[in-house]
């Protein structure tokens, strides 16, 4: 029997505010970068810090459009999250099964696996780890 779905599988939506430059001659191209809460520019990497640097001299010369903060939802799959029997809630986790704290292995239709199903499944020859 399946476990009790807190939240169930789904498409999910995340706001992802960017920072957005565009080539004025080429409003296809251009840069976008993070932001946080504060509304901030953060950078992940040098290199975005080197390309902010250019995006802001270009649009300096004229070169390029400064779109400010856009708001860009990305839609992603959340693999839910489950009541695992020790109460516990547990993010299942995308992959071919999920293990909570006490132990207890769920595949990701949130049925609970038989604590020794690798055993079983090495006897039987479907699992050869
Ligand atoms: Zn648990």
């Amino acid at each position: 029997m399946p476990a009790e779905w807190i939240t169930k599988p789904g498409h999910e939506e995340i706001n992802s505010p960017q920072r957005h430059f565009t080539y004025v001659n080429d409003p296809g191209c251009g840069f976008m970068f993070d932001v946080n809460q504060a509304g901030e520019v953060m950078f992940s990497t040098e290199l975005a810090r080197e390309n902010y640097a250019l995006a802001l001299r270009e649009v300096e010369a004229g070169t390029m459009v400064d779109h400010g903060t856009v708001d860009f939802t990305n839609d992603v799959w959340n693999p839910g999250t489950i009541r695992c029997g020790c109460g516990q809630p547990l993010n299942l986790s995308g992959g071919d099964t999920t293990t909570c704290t006490c132990g207890n292995e769920y595949n990701g239709c949130a049925q609970l696996l038989r604590p020794n199903w690798r055993e079983f499944c090495r006897e039987t020859g479907e699992l050869d780890d």
